[in-house]
């Protein structure tokens, strides 16, 4: 993908980030008053579960999902969620929720000793499966995007939904290589989740 620091052009534009393409949706609000945006949630994703390629998942975070196409969607049916970027197999990068505002993607969750992570956290969602790999690409603009939050935002954390929701979510999973991440995240100040 493009760089996301090209000389001459502010990266962000809000809390939208130019390099993304832009697709809002409807599942959002505002942050709580002072939120401190300071955690990076990985989660992965694929509707239906390991077909990758479609525009399902663009549908479900736009309220556009048709429940009927996959026996699969029944078991998903009214659900309004969204994430605030998602990253697709070959690393394209999309957006659904300025950075700005609260997305609806972690729950029920705790991490760094704080609570409802939703308040404070920037998620993204992997185009995959958990216990699969995910691609070189997708490394590449993850931690592209971890840089370019980092400037704005003051990231401190980064962790999984598996981490911040043990035993209710189990996203992204053994395939995801928290090394790799932190090696290309080598220099910056993000604290990982401590290997199991
Ligand atoms: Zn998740």
């Amino acid at each position: 993908m493009a760089t996301m620091t090209e000389p001459g052009a502010a990266p962000w534009d809000g809390g939208w980030l130019r390099a993304a393409r832009r697709l809002d949706s409807p599942n959002f609000g505002p942050r709580p008053a002072g939120a401190c945006i300071d955690l990076l949630v990985v989660h992965s994703i694929s509707l239906p579960p390991g077909r990758y390629g479609g525009e399902e998942v663009q549908q479900l975070f736009t309220n556009q999902l048709d429940w009927d196409a996959h026996p699969y969607f029944a078991q998903i049916r009214g659900l309004e969620v969204s994430a605030h970027f998602y990253i697709r197999r070959d690393g394209k990068l999309w957006q659904f929720v300025s950075a700005d505002d609260r997305a609806w993607h972690a729950g029920v969750s705790q991490w760094r000793g704080r609570a409802n992570c939703n308040d404070d956290s920037v998620g993204v969602e992997l185009e995959g499966l958990e216990g699969e790999r995910f691609e070189d690409a997708q490394y590449e603009t993850l931690a592209q995007l971890a840089r370019a939050l980092s400037a704005r935002y003051p990231i401190a954390h980064i962790a999984g939904h598996e981490h911040i929701a043990p035993g209710r979510k189990y996203d992204p999973g053994p395939g995801f290589d928290w090394a790799r991440l932190a090696r290309q995240l080598a220099g910056t100040a993000i604290a990982f989740p401590a290997a199991p």
